[in-house]
Parts: structure tokens; C-alpha cells; sequence
């Protein structure tokens, strides 16, 4: 049956507590938040679907853009648009004029530089906080339920003062930093190396080649017992995509007879051509031809086609370039090109064709690049985030109770709508518009029904009621928008309003889920053809809740008093877990049992240590120090 949530006396019983965490890739040129549900890692979109957020913050006169309207803004409004901040972050002022020009104004402030905008002087700190403000935003509204924390990626070689300036970004946006977290560490654990199994099990080298819009660098992993330890960075913090758009750039101008129109050429016109050179760049990377087009200002007009083999040409210098630097940095660390098991390929550009082929040619290991690698940093960390928030109160456990039938409401003909569909994760709202059926009508009677059947008929009716005293209107023209909110106790409040007049009714649907087990499975059967295999996600789905929460405890509970085990109890719990997680990982329905049973044997394997955890406890509390929950 369904977890339900039983809260400690005297305390609030809602709302349900996900523990819900996020990781966020705050990068030069774009920045992505991650979450884990469900067990997987996946990167939130905006309302319009986009999932990267160009790291640019726009200081209007009255507002701050954030994102692809802020990038919009750099054409218009240089001076107070703010590109690739990141460079800036815990830099002092001598230290960015070496910078390339961005357009803005840097101002010396102690410390740390700032720029100048209309808004005043801001520090890169909170340039940043607007991007992280944006993302968090974003996390808030598409997972509808509070965030604990966030883990936030830097790259490898970032320093003190550059991780303090990130963190201290984060706070300024009202995160709650759990860790940051090294970029190509989090790439590493988001193709899963940390949990890679086979002979070689938890050891390991790893490249990470990371290639972004404007910065590039190399990562040596090593991988001991789980843990990542960064051997060697190495990088060049002005290669990047945003190079070989240049390359495209000045072939244009070539191409294109504009070289002594160059000095004339508008700003405007600059980054017009500055963006079709990326545009083509993007294109060829899925296609064989990239053409370019744009007229400028003085009615010039620019035609050219450029092929995948001209690009390859005019950009192989910068290409050989990282292969140097992916030496120099297996070179630093002291490891063989044979040596590595893999390299992980990460950064929008490393997309390239020509970047894939000399990293392949030059390694003799798998090249790891299936998953997205605009995505993967920020996969990574939330993985991370997710271990984090779990593992932070072993007595607060995700616990999740879904809705075992589907919520609906009959609609003309005697049919059901589903509103909130079974399984859903409480708590949960969901509403949608109805309309009159007759001209004139005053009234609508809801009938709310459970059950996954078309036919009211033959669903189980939980409540009807009426709203009544809406205003005489064509058939059609009345909008009642009918809301069904599950609380974490499952109990549903269905609420009706018609929008145009504002008369609404609400009515409480207790208890709304009595039904017993057999009486859910006997429902679910008449259904659908499908419920046995329903039925048996469901135990599917049951079990590895529970086992991931016996997983979280262990491994949490290794991570604080890891030093109460031998090396041999140690490992036997980490065989444990690794049996229970690859069980897991099958999506095998039916293994539901060989779960069940694999996360039994570690809970059993664990009691000892968990004996030994209550004893320190108690002799902490003893020593009149604060007692950890077990
Ligand atoms: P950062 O880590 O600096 O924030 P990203 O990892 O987002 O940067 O990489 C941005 C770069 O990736 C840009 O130069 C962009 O043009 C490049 N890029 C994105 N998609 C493609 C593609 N399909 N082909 C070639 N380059 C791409
Ligand atoms: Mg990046």
C-alpha cells in the first residue's frame, strides 16, 4: 500500500517534505538547474522549454533581465549587460583588465572588481545571484514544493576566493548551499564512474575535456574506493566556442570583400555577423553545409556558403590546441594516455565533429559522450544534491504517497474526465475548465468519481455538489474551473469558480482514499486490462522507495561514523548497497522480490553498525554534547 507520511505529534502534517534538492552548472556562457525525481536526474525547463539560461544579467533602468532577454539587451545596451561573469568572480580589479574587452565598465573596488551599471555598482557576486535567483525561480515553480538545498558546480581550478565569491552568490539568492562541487567531478558522477562496476570497481582514471563557450579545461580523475580526488587541471581560460565563431567570423569578412569595410563596420553589424558565425557553427555540427546570410546597415549583402571541410580547415589549429593541453594535463598528473578508462566529454562545443574525432583518435579508451553535454555537469551535481539532502536527517525519510486511482469528474454523457491521474505524488492540485452545456444554465452539479473507467457508471462516486448562482450566459459561455487539491494526507478538497462572476463553491472529500488494498486491486483489474502489470509497478515502485531510503541511511550513516567499521564490515556494507542498486537499476519488474530481499539483507547487515552509532550517541549526549539522530 502507499506510504503514508505520519508526522510527530503536535507538529504541522503538511506540507509533505520531498526533500527536494537541486544542482545548479553556473557557467560562463550558460547556466542549467538539475533535479532528482523519482530517482532520476533531469534538467527543469523554463516555460517556453528552453533548459539553458544564457549566464547574462541585464541592468534596465527599472528592472533586471535575466537570461536570453538580458543577451538581447548586450546589442542594445552594452554598457549594462553583463556576459560571462563568472571570469570576474573573486577577481581583483588589475587582474580582470586583462580580460578581454566585454563592454561593460569594471570598477576597482577592494577586494574584488565590480562593474558599472545603471543601477550602480555591482559586485560580480550579485551579477550572479541574479543568475542563480533566475534558476532557483525556475526550480521553485516547475517542482512546486520547497527546495532544501543546492549543490553548485565551479570548475576544477577555481580557487579560494572564486568559491567563496560562488557561495556566497548562492546565499545572496537564498540558497542553501550543501556543496559546491567541481565541474568535472559532477560530469564524472553523472555517467555514473563513481558507481562503474565490473573488475575495476570504484578505481579508476578519468579525463574530463570540457570545452564551453569561452573557456576550456582539462581534469584528471582519480577514482578510489568512490571518491574522485582531482589529480591535475590544466586549460586555457580564453579558448573556448567561442573561437571558432571568431574563425567563421573573419572568414565571412574575407569571403565577403568586408575587410576594409571592417573598420566601418556598426557595432550592430559586428554582432550580427558575430551570431550568424555561431549559427553556422551549430549547424554544421548536424549537417554537411552551413549557409550565411545577413544583410547590414549600409545594404550590403552577405551570401556565402560554408562547408563542414572549410570549417574543419580554418579551425584545426584550435582544435590541436586542446589535444596539447589534454596531454599537458594527463602530463601533470602523471598518468599514460593508456592509462585512462575513459574520457569524459563534456561542454555544448565539445558537440563539434572535429573536436569528437581528435579526442577519439588520440585516446585509447571509451570516449563517454551519450549524454547531453550541455547537461551533464548540472545532472551531476543534482545527483549530488539529491545523496546530500537525504543523507542530512536520517530520521526525516522521503517518504511518498501517491494517489492509488485516478481523480476525475463526470462530464456530459456520463463520462469521466480525469483530473489528477493515479499515481501522482502528493500533495497535489490540478484544475481545469468546464463550461455550461445549456444557454442560460444557473447551476452545474459536479460529481467527483475515483477510478480508472470511462463511465461514471463504473467508477466509484466519492462526492457530488452544486454550484450554483452563476449568471445567465449563452451555452458555452460560463468557465468554471474546477480544482481538486490532495493534501499529504490524502485529502482532497474539490473547489469550483466560475471565472467570470467569481462564484465558487468548495467542498471536503474525506476520508477519500478508504479503500482497502483488495478493493483498489479489484478496481484496478475491472480497469483495465492492465492491472496486473499496474499492480506490479506498484509493488515495483514501493520497493525501491524503500530500499533507496534503506540505501540513503547506510550510506549516510558510513558518511558520518564511517570510523565504527573495519575495512572488511565497510566494504560488505558497500557490496550490500551496490547489490541492492544494480537490482534497482534493472527496471525489472520482475526482480521486485530479489529487491525486497537484497535491501532485507543490507538493513540486517547494517544493525550492528547501527547499535554501534546509538552507543556513540548516547556517550556523546552523555558528555552533555548534542545528540545526533540516528
Ligand atoms: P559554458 O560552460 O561556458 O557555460 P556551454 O557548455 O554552454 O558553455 O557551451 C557553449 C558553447 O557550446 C557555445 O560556444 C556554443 O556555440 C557551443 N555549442 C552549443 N551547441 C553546439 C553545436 N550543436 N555545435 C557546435 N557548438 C555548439
Ligand atoms: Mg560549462
Amino acid at each position: 500500500m502507499a506510504l503514508l507520511q505520519i508526522s510527530e505529534p503536535g507538529e504541522s502534517t503538511a506540507p509533505h517534505q520531498h526533500r527536494l534538492s537541486v544542482g545548479i552548472d553556473l557557467g560562463t556562457t550558460n547556466s542549467l538547474v538539475a533535479t532528482v525525481r523519482h530517482g532520476f536526474p533531469s534538467v527543469l525547463a523554463d516555460e517556453s522549454g528552453a533548459t539553458l539560461l544564457p549566464s547574462v544579467v541585464h541592468y534596465a533602468d527599472a528592472q533586471i533581465d535575466v537570461g536570453l532577454s538580458a543577451k538581447q539587451a548586450s546589442s542594445t545596451d552594452p554598457k549594462n549587460t553583463i556576459a560571462s561573469v563568472k571570469r570576474l568572480m573573486g577577481r581583483g580589479y588589475q587582474d580582470a583588465l586583462q580580460l578581454p574587452d566585454a563592454g561593460y565598465t569594471l570598477v576597482d573596488t577592494p577586494g574584488m572588481v565590480s562593474v558599472q551599471t545603471v543601477q550602480g555598482v555591482k559586485s560580480p557576486v550579485e551579477v550572479s545571484a541574479e543568475i542563480l535567483k533566475a534558476l532557483y525561480q525556475r526550480a521553485l515553480q516547475s517542482l512546486n514544493d520547497d527546495i532544501v538545498g543546492a549543490v553548485i558546480t565551479v570548475p576544477a581550478y577555481f580557487d579560494d576566493a572564486q568559491r567563496q565569491a560562488t557561495k556566497a552568490a548562492a546565499e545572496l539568492a537564498g540558497l542553501n548551499v550543501l556543496r559546491l562541487l567541481n565541474e568535472p567531478t559532477a560530469a564524472a558522477i553523472a555517467y555514473g564512474l563513481d558507481l562503474a562496476d565490473g573488475a575495476d570497481a570504484k578505481e579508476g582514471t578519468f579525463a574530463v575535456y570540457d570545452l564551453g563557450g569561452g573557456t576550456f579545461d582539462v581534469s584528471i580523475l582519480r577514482l578510489t574506493k568512490g571518491v574522485f580526488e582531482v589529480l591535475a587541471t590544466h586549460g586555457d581560460t580564453a579558448l573556448g566556442g567561442d573561437d571558432f565563431d571568431h574563425r567563421v567570423y573573419c572568414w565571412i569578412l574575407k569571403e565577403a570583400d568586408l575587410i576594409g569595410l571592417h573598420a566601418n563596420l556598426s557595432a550592430q553589424d559586428i554582432r550580427l555577423l558575430q551570431a550568424k558565425s555561431r549559427a553556422a557553427k551549430e549547424h554544421l555540427t548536424a549537417n554537411g553545409v552551413a549557409s550565411i546570410r545577413a544583410s547590414l546597415s549600409d545594404g550590403h549583402q552577405v551570401n556565402l556558403m560554408l562547408s563542414q571541410a572549410q570549417f574543419f580547415e580554418m579551425t584545426k589549429t584550435l582544435v590541436d590546441k586542446t589535444v596539447r593541453v589534454l596531454d599537458e594535463a594527463l602530463n601533470q598528473a602523471n598518468v599514460k594516455s593508456h592509462e585512462l578508462q575513459g574520457v569524459v566529454m563534456v561542454g555544448g562545443a565539445t558537440r563539434m565533429l572535429n573536436i569528437q574525432r581528435a579526442v577519439t583518435s588520440h585516446v585509447a579508451c571509451p570516449v563517454l559522450n551519450d549524454l547531453n553535454p550541455d547537461e551533464v555537469v548540472a545532472l551531476g551535481a543534482a545527483m549530488q544534491a539529491n545523496v546530500l539532502a537525504g543523507n542530512r536527517a536520517d530520521d526525516d525519510w522521503l517518504l511518498l504517497d501517491v494517489i492509488p486511482l485516478s481523480l476525475g469528474v463526470e462530464t456530459m454523457g456520463g463520462l469521466t474526465e480525469k483530473i489528477i491521474p493515479r499515481n501522482s505524488t502528493l500533495p497535489i492540485a490540478r484544475a481545469q475548465e468546464f463550461t455550461t452545456f445549456k444557454d442560460g444554465q444557473t447551476a452545474i452539479a459536479l460529481h467527483v468519481v475515483q477510478g480508472e473507467r470511462e463511465l461514471v457508471s463504473e467508477c466509484r462516486s466519492l462526492a457530488k455538489f452544486e454550484l450554483r448562482g452563476i449568471p445567465p450566459m449563452v451555452a458555452g459561455a460560463a468557465r468554471v474551473r474546477v480544482t481538486y487539491q490532495v493534501d499529504a494526507d490524502g485529502l482532497l478538497t474539490v473547489s469550483a469558480r466560475e471565472m467570470n462572476s467569481g462564484v465558487s463553491t468548495e467542498i471536503t472529500v474525506k476520508p477519500s482514499f478508504g479503500l482497502s488494498d483488495d478493493e483498489i486491486a479489484d478496481m484496478l483489474k475491472a480497469g483495465n486490462a492492465n492491472a496486473v502489470a499496474d499492480m506490479q509497478a506498484r509493488a515495483w515502485r514501493e520497493a525501491v522507495v524503500d530500499a533507496e531510503r534503506i540505501v540513503l541511511a547506510v550510506n549516510g550513516a558510513i558518511a558520518e561514523d564511517g570510523e565504527l567499521l573495519s575495512d572488511a564490515e565497510r566494504m560488505g556494507l558497500l557490496n550490500h548497497i551496490e547489490v541492492v542498486q544494480e537490482l534497482m537499476s534493472s527496471h525489472d519488474v520482475a526482480q521486485v522480490d530479489a529487491v525486497r530481499a537484497a535491501s532485507d539483507a543490507l538493513a540486517k547487515s547494517s544493525e550492528d553498525f547501527a547499535a554501534r552509532r546509538m552507543d556513540k550517541a548516547i556517550a556523546t549526549a552523555l558528555s552533555g554534547q548534542s545528540i545526533d539522530n540516528l
